[in-house]
């Protein structure tokens, strides 16, 4: 069953110009839903960066995406949505931006083209990258796997042996998506020590030369022009394999540094990595018990009347997104495969 799944979605993704497939789901469903749209980058895109492509969606389609928007769509902030949701949940043709991670670039390249347009967004900054010279591990590891000049990274980790292949978009791709899974349940202490594993087998030696973060400066002047901010954790922790003596400091400890930052309640907060498995309802009851009143995940949907607050879907924007695939991702197509 998988494996069809799959085929189906590569023929649309593949094909999806062709099959017009956005304009026959639209003949089905007379109003657009309301979407919550997560980007991460908007940054004109370099070789060294197809690891991470996913992530990076370049200046001149985040302008398109917009103008999309703005002729589709009523563009509101999270706050104003959150009004309109409160009376009433069948609401359709609202669009809501969103960034996560606070890079730089959305300072550098999102934040004019925002402003031109006159469209608000909310950044969810994971506050520990703030200022502090410190960068995450996936911007790190990617640079280490495309800076060797290996074949191949033998790593013994957790009483397992990994023996993977790099070298060569395909491989080096695998290798990452492999690691990043590895990443990504690692405790923090753990991350640092396993990034120096990598790097030792790989014979490559850090360079600091990774995209940064938003300053205090730059957050306060956005926040002074349609850009609200709302809290991603302290160190960008999957919400679900927090400690209870790390809950704080995970889940307050943003809240309370944005709100002193900014002067203003910060009440918006978006799990890190924000699949299924990153939350759980403890985490859930605690970010409702902090005082935030909503929290976005990443599960790929347009919202439903029936949908919880502090579970809402957003539709993950990225670099390799077409314009028919950017329409059919909105549309709600994409997410029934
Ligand atoms: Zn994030």
């Amino acid at each position: 069953m998988n494996i069809i799944k799959v085929m189906i979605k590569h023929l649309i993704y593949t094909n999806s110009n062709y099959l017009q497939i956005n304009r026959i789901c639209s003949l089905f469903r007379r109003n657009s839903y309301c979407v919550i749209l997560a980007y991460h980058r908007v940054s004109p895109l370099n070789d060294r960066d197809y690891l991470l492509r996913e992530m990076i969606v370049d200046p001149v389609s985040f302008e398109k995406q917009m103008l999309f928007l703005i002729k589709n769509y009523t563009v509101v902030s999270l706050n104003k949505f959150l009004g309109i949701l409160e009376c009433d949940r069948n609401q359709s043709n609202y669009a809501v931006i969103t960034f996560d991670d606070a890079y730089l670039d959305s300072y550098e390249y999102a934040f004019p083209i925002l402003k031109k347009y006159n469209l608000s967004a909310t950044i969810f900054v994971p506050t520990d990258f703030i200022e502090t010279g410190r960068h995450f591990w996936w911007d790190r590891l990617a640079n280490i796997l495309v800076s060797s000049n290996k074949q191949s990274l033998l790593l013994n980790w957790k009483d397992k042996r990994y023996n993977l292949k790099i070298g060569g978009n395909v491989f080096t791709i695998k290798a990452f998506k492999k690691l990043c899974y590895l990443f990504k349940f690692a405790r923090n202490k753990e991350k640092e020590g396993l990034l120096n594993l990598v790097s030792k087998n790989l014979n490559v030696v850090e360079t600091n030369s990774y995209p940064s973060n938003l300053t205090w400066r730059n957050i306060r002047e956005m926040s002074q022009n349609n850009i609200s901010f709302g809290a991603h954790t302290h160190t960008h922790s999957a919400v679900s394999s927090v400690s209870d003596s790390e809950f704080k400091e995970e889940l307050l400890s943003p809240k309370e540094t944005l709100e002193n930052r900014l002067n203003q309640a910060i009440t918006a907060f978006a799990y890190p990595y924000g699949e299924k498995s990153d939350f759980n309802i403890q985490s859930v009851n605690a970010i409702k018990q902090l005082g935030y009143k909503v929290a976005l995940t990443m599960i790929q949907r347009p919202i439903i009347s029936n949908d919880d607050l502090f579970v809402l879907p957003r539709i993950g924007i990225g670099g390799y997104d077409t314009e028919e695939i950017f329409r059919l991702k909105l549309s709600g197509s994409i997410p029934l495969f």
